[in-house]
């Protein structure tokens, strides 16, 4: 707990209340409880959405509330499916459900500018319905809302330096060497370099099969090699954490137009 904090929950409601009459942007993270291979911690989504979520708050001058860290049903394709211990999915009516309450909840507290920013590709679809939902839900307050992941404001170019050999594309880089060089900047500590090995090369096919039947995804829950294209442990992606950061802050003050995202607290 830290005065000065962009964390709504450090906050007393007196802090929160006057952050709103200024009107701040509010910012939630939505992540997931999820495998992320041989040596990512579950957490892995919510921990870097978070992260994000809380530098993109100082950085306008905004607040973040508490991080939703179950996510939506994790999918071979993007996840690796359900068939890994731990990975704990929300149904998509759930996770829609508890969405639109939270939206409702801050504009009928008057924030009128909020960002969904997402963590877990899976989350999608049900993040967008719940936050038009509890955006109709609060009637004449209706706030304005972006729904942004944080992978959308990364342009191609950037991943150059990380792909030197191409970029394989968003779809495989779950447990793999995006979020592992984020990992390794964020919390060095809570990745498991002497774990990074050989994965089973495996690409999920298109359609979906409940159960998700064996061998659909390498079974060591990357879904492409986290390592760096000669098997080295990847360079921790501080460049790459910063760029996004500035581009979601862009992003947020032209679509809410706001006058200054300079002013940094926190
Ligand atoms: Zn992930
Ligand atoms: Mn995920």
């Amino acid at each position: 707990m830290m005065r000065g904090s962009v964390a709504v929950s450090d906050l007393t409601w007196v802090e929160y209340q006057e952050s709103i009459a200024r009107q701040a942007v509010v910012v939630l993270p939505v992540g997931a409880l999820e495998q992320h291979g041989l040596h990512l911690p579950m957490g892995t989504d919510s921990f870097i959405v978070e992260a994000i979520g809380r530098r993109v708050a100082q950085r306008i001058g905004g607040l973040v509330l508490p991080t939703v860290t179950y996510g939506a049903r994790s999918l071979p394709r993007s996840g690796g499916g359900d068939q890994f211990p731990g990975t704990t999915n929300l149904d998509g009516t759930t996770l829609m459900a508890l969405i639109r309450d939270i939206v409702r909840e801050q504009a009928r507290h008057n924030v009128n500018r909020l960002v969904v920013l997402a963590g877990h590709a899976e989350n999608d679809p049900f993040v967008v319905e719940g936050a038009e939902l509890g955006r109709r839900d609060a009637g004449a307050i209706s706030p304005e809302i972006l729904v942004v992941g944080w992978w959308h404001v990364v342009p191609e170019a950037a991943l150059a330096p990380i792909f030197p050999e191409g970029f394989p594309g968003w779809d495989l880089e779950h447990a793999a060497r995006i979020e592992t060089a984020m990992m390794l900047a964020l919390a060095p500590g809570s990745v498991r370099t002497e774990a990074l090995a050989d994965i089973d090369h495996i690409v999920a096919p298109p359609y979906v099969r409940f159960p998700t039947p064996r061998g659909v995804v390498p079974s060591q829950g990357s879904l492409s090699d986290p390592r760096g294209p000669s098997g080295e442990i990847p360079e921790p992606a501080h460049a790459l954490i910063e760029l996004i950061v500035t581009n979601l802050a862009n992003l947020i003050s032209e679509t809410f137009d706001l006058e200054s995202h300079a002013q940094e607290i926190g």
